[in-house]
């Protein structure tokens, strides 16, 4: 069974976090670049890209399961060149060469600018490359071919931070920023290709040191015509305590064009387990950081992760999760079971908690966030706001925007677009979403009256 030897079409499918998406994207302009056409679905492509996550097990077991599928042979005999990409082909190279020969291409995320080249060099042999080189791989890739309202835009990569639990120190590298003056030029060109909102992407994204702080840069960025929201994910607390951290906030009171929301995950809510995760913060250093940014933005919207389920973790250790949840009232938050990463520290720790205690656990919490997310989204209900409208809804005539807060507004504005900026007031709310009005501009209001 072969692969194509002159492949006109790819598809790149992403898994995992905002950053994959991004690097997705990437990969797909170097790919357009190169002559390929971007197809929808795995089946019409010639080269598949799979784009891989390894911050859960599962992860990598859907990998192997997509590799099975691609694998078969299609009705004329022939398979799709199959690239492995991301963290599972950084961390697991020579495993996936063991256990699916059949992939052609093994890439790691620091040097999937190489793809174009690896494509070529597989036609004669499998071609890898998972090194993690000096030269940034965003140097090497083509202009952006985006066309949508929203775009992300990462701005730092890797991670110093070791917790105990996690793989991405190793599977992405030491903490890189990249230059301010090269994303102000990136952010520039997506504007001019009508981007009107940018999330700006890092692993500790506030944790940001090219030039300019994250602050100095969001607020180089808000100075761009055109450009009308700025998001930043994902933050880590350590680099919101000290000046860094009161830089950040004091822009969140200055900058118009930030939009009032912050994901700051904190772990646990117990300090005795944070300290076990090398997590570097307290329940109560976090609380402090809210409390500070609460003074200065009083309606930011909060969210956070939560892994339940860590080794050592008791009942009573995740009833401070619980009340962190209570307490902070989140507008949402990703909550996952701990899940053993070989090589990392808290994969080697004693009294690992029993798959069945985890789900349980994770079930409460679950039900805690949902709480708290309709809680956070009636508070806003009465309010103002512009939503960015971003795709059609489920009923005819619907639209669905982003308010400041990043809730999912339902709204029907007849004429109006996606991408559209519009003004709403918030009516009603649910667990998932808020139901939003047009504001009808004074001068119809008159000549309805
Ligand atoms: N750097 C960010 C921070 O420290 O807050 C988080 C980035 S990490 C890619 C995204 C989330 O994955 C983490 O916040 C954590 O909740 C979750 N995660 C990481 N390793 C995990 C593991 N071994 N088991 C379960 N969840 C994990
Ligand atoms: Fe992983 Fe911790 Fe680094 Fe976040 S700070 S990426 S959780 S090691």
């Amino acid at each position: 069974m072969t692969s194509p030897a002159s492949p006109k079409t790819y598809h790149v499918k992403s898994f995992g976090c905002q950053m994959n998406v991004y690097d997705s994207e990437r990969m797909g302009d170097l790919l357009s670049a190169d002559g390929l056409t971007a197809v929808n679905t795995p089946e019409a492509a010639d080269v598949v890209v799979l784009n891989t996550c390894h911050i859960r097990e599962r992860a990598a077991e859907k990998l192997y399961s997509d590799i099975g599928r691609l694998r078969q042979p299609r009705a004329d005999g022939s398979r799709p060149t199959i690239v492995a990409a991301g963290c599972v082909a950084q961390a697991e190279g020579a495993e996936i060469g063991r256990r699916a020969p059949d992939v052609d291409v093994i890439v790691g995320p620091l040097a999937y600018h190489r793809l174009p080249e690896l494509l070529k060099q597989s036609e004669t042999g499998r071609a890898v490359d998972i090194d993690m080189p000096a030269v940034p791989k965003f140097d090497s890739l083509p202009q952006r071919r985006i066309a949508q309202a929203s775009a992300f835009l990462t701005v730092q990569e890797g991670c110093d931070k070791f917790c105990t639990f996690c793989v991405v120190p190793y599977t992405r590298g030491p903490e890189t920023s990249r230059p301010a003056a090269d994303l102000i030029a990136e952010a520039e060109a997506l504007v001019a290709r009508g981007v009107r909102e940018i999330t700006l992407l890092g692993q500790n994204v506030n944790a940001y040191n090219g030039a300019l702080t994250l602050a100095g840069l969001i607020r180089a960025l808000a100075q761009i015509d055109g450009l009308e929201r700025i998001r930043y994910t994902t933050s880590h607390p350590r680099d919101m305590q000290g000046t860094g951290g009161d830089d950040l906030i004091a822009a969140h009171v200055e900058v118009a064009k930030l939009m009032p929301y912050l994901h700051l995950p904190v772990q646990s809510g117990s300090s005795r387990i944070l300290k076990a995760m090398n997590r570097a913060h307290t329940r109560e250093s976090y609380l402090a950081t809210l409390a500070r940014l609460r003074a200065a933005r009083p309606d930011v919207a909060l969210s956070g992760d939560f892994i339940v389920g860590f080794p050592g973790e008791t009942e009573a250790d995740f009833q401070d999760t619980l009340s962190i949840v209570r307490e902070v009232q989140y507008a949402a938050a990703y909550c996952f079971k701990y899940s053993i990463r070989p090589g990392t520290p808290a994969a080697a720790m004693a009294d690992q908690v029993p798959e069945a205690v985890k789900d349980e656990r994770l079930a409460r919490l679950l039900a805690a966030v949902a709480e708290g997310s309709l809680a956070f989204n009636r508070t806003t209900i009465g309010r103002r706001c512009t939503i960015l409208l971003e795709r059609p809804g489920r009923k005819p005539g619907q639209l669905i925007g982003k308010t400041p807060w990043l809730q999912s507004a339902v709204v029907s504005i007849p004429g109006a677009a996606i991408g559209d900026l519009v003004e709403v007031d918030i009516v009603d709310a649910h667990p998932n979403s808020v139901e939003a009005v047009p504001v009808v501009p004074s001068s119809q209001e008159s000549a309805a009256a």
